[in-house]
């Protein structure tokens, strides 16, 4: 998938969500809201990572299993991005000054 692609879909996602929660794309509303679920879904990607590494409770361990990982990490990219949507970011421009910018530190 192409990143203008995933800007698409991001997009469409985020409406699907903004009805069901009843918020106005890009309203102050649904950017907290997006920044409070992205502490959320850090959460979840870290009792995930630690149940991988074996370092929770037997009764989390129990309910674990080999994909929360994965899709953890991918629920916090969707809300990252869906963010970068709400504030008019453009995705591919954001990820690619980025990406220039670490590359430069670290002298690639
Ligand atoms: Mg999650």
């Amino acid at each position: 998938m192409e990143i203008k692609e995933l800007q698409k879909e991001i997009e469409r996602h985020d409406v699907l969500v903004q009805k069901h929660f009843r918020e106005e794309a890009g309203s102050e509303v649904r950017v907290q809201n997006l920044m409070l679920k992205i502490g959320e879904e850090y959460g979840e990607l870290c009792e995930a990572v630690l149940a991988r590494r074996g370092a929770q409770r037997k009764v989390k361990l129990d309910k674990a299993n080999e994909s929360d990982v994965g899709d953890e990490l991918a629920d916090l990219i969707v809300t990252a991005l869906a963010l970068a949507v709400n504030l008019n970011l453009d995705i591919e421009k954001i990820l690619k000054d980025e990406l220039e910018t670490v590359h430069g530190r670290f002298g690639g």
